[in-house]
């Protein structure tokens, strides 16, 4: 029998989280045994009679193929719980959101993961949610937008703006109010910032992005210290059915082995092609947080470890300037998403959808690991052909 998270695999001495991307979710050691989990392809397990505590039953409910990821990621996030691992970020956002009443309140940010506003728009439609939109970088604002509230959403930065929130100040405002807090931490990953150390009720991850890293799976996941949250974000997923396939699972654990050395390099480079283009003559804004003129430099030097890999450019020319820079670029990948280990990059206004407060001329950079020189070069010969 194989009871669920059963075998805490990493020493119980505090680890650095470089560390425990490596080290966590490994099989027990056995002589002889694997080094890395393996994948059980079973959609049931043999069972009769009354079902033991943590006894295996039918995969939707919960497979031991889930259950290293789900441990090393909440071992990276620092929760008492093991996380909940859903078919996609969009699944685990669906997922958290279920914690909204119907004709209950929502606040979430102005700038944000498109689908994500387009779902809280939807449970409008058909639940009569209220949504209030926020500036997240306004904290005044969000904290009188927590009064009445139920659920606070919050990205940080956010998508695709890199707007910095003052994350510590807006969860404590919502524990005081009774409003349950989820911090959608796709963009500054695990290793850049903690929510639930702040404060945070409930954290998000669109795994599909750096903790993945490689742009061949889509995957979600939900973490929480709260063991009630957690056993009510399992039962939703049970319910609802949107559970993740074992092989990408096991992809997502692979990939997160390397999470560290990746978001190292790609942080790295997102600050020193931020620091190029600033001065770059066909350039009229960027925005990184890395940047000392950037409005969100200070709370992200205070809060997060790195400023993260994405970048915003404002090339010159307006829209048709942004587009003919895409189609210019050699090396950069013109695509959606962002967190692999390939740089890709897309105009956000290209969406009809896209918050009409985001610039026309907006580029969404994703930095991946390839060498500095060459991505710059790439982008230099692309602004200079404008
Ligand atoms: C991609 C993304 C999502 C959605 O995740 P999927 O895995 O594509 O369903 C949610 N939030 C953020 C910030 C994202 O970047």
């Amino acid at each position: 029998m194989s009871a669920p998270h059963d075998q805490p695999s990493v020493p119980p001495r505090a680890l650095s989280p470089q560390t425990v991307a490596v080290a966590a979710g490994r099989p027990a050691r056995v002589q002889g045994g694997p080094v890395n989990p393996p994948v059980v392809l079973s959609s049931t397990y043999v069972s009769q009679g009354v079902q033991q505590p943590g006894e295996l039953l039918y995969t939707r409910m919960d497979t031991e193929t889930w259950h290293p990821f789900e441990e090393a990621l909440a071992a990276l996030e620092g929760a008492r719980q093991p996380g909940v691992v859903f078919s996609s970020g969009m699944a685990a956002i669906a997922a958290v959101l279920s914690f909204v009443p119907a004709g209950g309140t929502v606040v979430v940010p102005r700038h944000a993961y498109q689908v994500t506003l387009g779902f809280v728009d939807d449970l409008t439609a058909r639940t009569g949610v209220t949504v209030r939109r926020v500036d997240v970088a306004e904290t005044d604002q969000v904290v009188a937008a927590l009064d009445g509230a139920d659920v606070v959403l919050l990205e940080s930065p956010t998508n695709p703006m890199l707007e910095v929130a003052d994350l510590p100040v807006l969860l404590a405002a919502a524990r005081e109010r009774g409003v349950l807090s989820v911090v959608d931490n796709t963009f500054a990953t695990p290793l850049g910032q903690q929510p639930l150390a702040h404060g945070a009720d409930l954290v998000v991850h669109s795994v599909t992005k750096y903790l993945a890293g490689h742009s061949d799976v889509v995957l979600g996941a939900v973490v929480t210290d709260d063991a009630d949250l957690a056993a009510r974000v399992r039962a939703y997923r049970t319910l609802h059915g949107a559970i993740a396939g074992p092989w990408e699972v096991w992809l997502a654990l692979r990939g997160m082995r390397t999470l560290a050395l990746r978001v190292e390099r790609s942080q790295a480079t997102a600050a020193e092609l931020a620091r190029r283009l600033a001065e770059h003559p066909d350039v009229v804004e960027v925005r990184h947080p890395s940047l000392p003129q950037d409005p969100g430099h200070e709370r992200a030097t205070r809060l997060m470890d790195g400023y993260g890999s994405v970048l915003g450019l404002r090339p010159r020319g307006g829209a048709a300037g942004a587009d003919a820079v895409v189609a210019a670029l050699e090396l950069w990948v013109p695509a959606t998403s962002l967190g692999g280990v390939e740089s890709c990059l897309e105009r956000r206004r290209r969406f009809a959808t896209e918050s009409r407060t985001v610039p026309e001329d907006l580029l969404r950079m994703s930095v991946g690991i390839e060498d500095v020189e060459d991505l710059w070069a790439d982008l230099d010969q692309a602004l200079r052909s404008l």
